[in-house]
């Protein structure tokens, strides 16, 4: 057989598992033009064979793993460093790819309008040799000051008149992907349904809703719930709030209530994990929430008006005992929901991958392995390490 011509060239990866219909596969994987593509007309229609063949060592391939909330990292904050957003999302998406991460939703907290109007424009869409930007998560101003966390109370504020509302505060809606909002900070929930149309995501949390204002949210169109049990109502038998959406009956069947849940170990004791992965588990999404110290080595930084200190895989304000934020990264967060359910390591990869690309209705190109995906994968080793991080189908990290 000859090598095919042109400048699409074929790999072939072999001696590797592959993460397939819900399982791990022995087969090749075979990727040209940046997709995965079927080897079948290959064989029998072009009667070529490839030019870079790939020894994977036996190694688990599965899709890159997709970030749906990230306030930044490698020192780099996302609402906060204004005149350096192109070159911040440029790093921190360089930085991603060692954790696995393929491709994100850079997240802004609760700002003021004029923030908005100067950071989401200059959010790049395309990165150089780093995972790829799906869009934005503004999380917040609509929420709850009841539940505002870490967001500065000012600059919270109401969707009083729907669209017109949004525009004025975010500029152009035209960035944003996700947008994470309090139902009952919303006048007229009619606004969800109009985001929606627009192919944006509305996620519930930082939030007091009860549990019939998130069924109402959602029968409006919202699919997301934000970083589950964190800034909601805790879980009461009588009104469970947001989180008795996880087993609700009062949502269509064709519908699915996606969560995602911070797994670092800290955010989300592994019990709660637990109960997530029992009660709802094809709504389950890993995020990381990182925050800027994420990838930052052990030691005291300052980050925007804030001296932080990083000890063993934890941010703290500096000179305290106050954690101040997450900053596992992704295969972290993979490996301790894995321990802490016992699920499958498959369905820990998906709640990963599969998951939030669903969520988003992007799992044509991301999500999976499937013939006509983007060539966007990881190797890992049975410990579900990081080996090497694929875009694209180019190599971008390798150990
Ligand atoms: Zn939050």
């Amino acid at each position: 057989m000859a090598s095919c011509s042109g400048d699409s060239r074929l790999i072939q990866f072999f001696n590797c598992r592959l993460v397939r219909d819900h399982r791990l596969v022995e087969e090749d994987l075979w990727v040209r033009n940046g997709k995965i593509i079927n080897p079948e007309p290959i064989f029998f229609d072009e009667r070529c064979k490839a030019h870079t063949l790939i020894n994977c060592e036996g190694a688990i391939i599965a899709p890159g793993y997709i970030d749906l909330q990230i306030n930044g990292g490698y020192g780099v904050d996302f609402s906060y460093d204004k005149d350096t957003t192109e070159q911040g999302v440029q790093k921190v998406a360089r930085g991603l790819v060692k954790s696995g991460v393929t491709s994100f939703c850079p997240t802004l907290v609760t700002s003021p309008n004029d923030t908005y109007h100067t950071i989401l424009p200059r959010i790049p869409m395309h990165t150089d040799r780093g995972a790829g930007v799906l869009g934005v998560h503004v999380e917040g101003p609509f929420i709850n000051p009841q539940k505002k966390g870490a967001h500065p109370e000012h600059c919270i504020q109401s969707i009083d008149n729907g669209l017109e509302t949004l525009c004025e505060t975010y500029g152009s809606l035209e960035r944003i992907k996700i947008i994470t909002l309090a139902p009952e900070q919303v006048k007229e929930l009619a606004v969800i349904s109009e985001l929606v149309e627009a192919g944006i995501v509305v996620s519930l949390g930082h939030s007091m809703a009860s549990l019939s204002d998130g069924e109402r949210a959602v029968q409006h169109g919202a699919s997301l719930i934000t970083h589950l049990f964190n800034a909601m109502l805790p879980f009461h038998h009588r009104d469970p709030g947001l989180v008795g959406l996880l087993a609700s009956d009062a949502i269509p069947a064709d519908r699915t209530v996606y969560f995602g849940i911070i797994a670092d170990g800290v955010h989300t004791h592994p019990a709660a994990l637990r109960i997530a992965y029992r009660t709802h588990c094809q709504g389950l999404i890993l995020v990381t929430d990182a925050i800027s110290a994420l990838g930052l080595e052990d030691g005291i930084h300052h980050i925007g008006q804030l001296p932080l200190e990083v000890k063993q895989g934890k941010a703290f304000v500096a000179g305290s005992d106050t954690l101040c934020g997450s900053i596992a990264p992704m295969d972290e967060c993979v490996r301790i929901f894995q321990r802490a359910t016992g699920c499958s390591q498959v369905f820990a990869i998906e709640a990963a991958s599969l998951h939030p690309a669903r969520c988003l209705r992007i799992e044509a190109e991301k999500g999976t392995l499937d013939f006509g995906s983007d060539a966007d994968f990881i190797f890992l080793n049975d410990e579900l390490e990081v080996l090497a991080t694929w875009i694209g189908g180019v190599c971008v990290h390798a150990k």
